[in-house]
């Protein structure tokens, strides 16, 4: 029970590095990293586990029932939790937002990992608010659940991200991460040296709460968060980001997800075109996972 080590034991880690030779980058003198933390699970893709990770010290301290998670139908935080929950052989709930569609196999797959899925009508969803549940699901103790927050943010999000860090063995100047929530960027920022900048690519359109979000969980100042390459919103894409994203993986054989990765890919693609980074820098691209839900193939 309760044992972060089973989940250990099935992971990839620490995640590899490779450095990438993508033809039109080579003219720029920079060096380019991939830290592949796609490759820690398929299901417990990237950033999802470094943000589970400080919530599953926290509930393996207390006398916790289980988890208790929130996620969209295509939540890759949802998936990974379910993965999890699978490997720890704990009770878990997720509460979906809106109806549950069975044939989604991101929804299959969480059901078959055990985890008891309930959905929320989007009103009270967008509050967490889950005491309509309670009436329904007068079974379920929900107050003896450990709540991860959706996304696993929030500062136990952040504790995970330290070995991101820790596990490159070189220095660097640049990091380079996807935003949602901004709480990955939060946990890098928090824990690299002055010197090195962090970038983070928004992936929401017009989310000017990302930048307060981060300042709420670090006072560490160096970093930068690029809006603009939302490509028509959360989970929205274009061909020109589809074609980037093929013609990117047919060189480097990484592969790229359409909601996170290939705009963070295609944002830095940019940003070295207009000589955002200094001849002779060093440039670590976090590729955060994803690829469950929304690879491009
Ligand atoms: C959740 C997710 C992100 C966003 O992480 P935040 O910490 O919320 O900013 C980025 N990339 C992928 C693949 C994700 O699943």
């Amino acid at each position: 029970m309760n044992n972060i080590h089973s989940v250990l034991d099935v992971l990839q880690l620490p995640s590899p590095i490779q450095k990438v030779d993508f033809s039109e980058w080579i003219p720029y003198g920079v060096e380019i990293f991939f830290k592949r933390d796609d490759l820690i699970h398929p299901m417990i893709s990237g950033n999802k586990w470094r943000k589970s990770y400080g919530h599953l010290l926290r509930f393996s301290q207390g006398n916790y029932s289980g988890i208790l998670t929130f996620g969209g139908a295509y939540s890759n935080h949802l998936l990974a939790v379910a993965a999890i929950i699978k490997e720890m052989q704990i009770p878990a709930i997720g509460i979906v937002r809106g109806e549950i569609d069975i044939h989604n196999p991101a929804i299959q797959f969480s059901q078959n990992c055990g985890m008891h899925l309930i959905p929320l009508d989007r009103k009270n969803y967008k509050n967490k608010d889950i005491s309509s549940l309670k009436q329904i699901y007068s079974n379920i103790d929900f107050l003896n659940y450990y709540v991860i927050p959706e996304g696993g943010g929030g500062k136990e999000g952040m504790i995970g991200c330290k070995s991101i860090i820790d596990e490159i063995p070189f220095e660097f100047d640049f990091i380079v991460s996807a935003c949602g929530t901004g709480t990955t960027l939060a946990g890098l920022v928090n824990e690299l040296p002055d010197r090195v900048h962090s970038l983070g690519i928004s992936v929401l359109k017009g989310e000017d709460t990302l930048i307060s979000y981060i300042q709420s969980l670090t006072s560490k100042k160096n970093f930068r968060v690029i809006q603009g390459f939302h490509f028509g919103g959360y989970a929205r894409f274009t061909s020109e980001l589809i074609m980037f994203a093929k013609q990117f993986m047919s060189e480097t054989n990484i592969p790229l997800d359409y909601v996170y990765t290939a705009k963070m890919t295609f944002a830095f693609d940019q940003l070295l075109k207009q000589n955002y980074f200094p001849k002779g820098s060093k440039v670590v691209l976090l590729h955060t996972g994803g690829l469950f839900n929304a690879a491009i193939r």
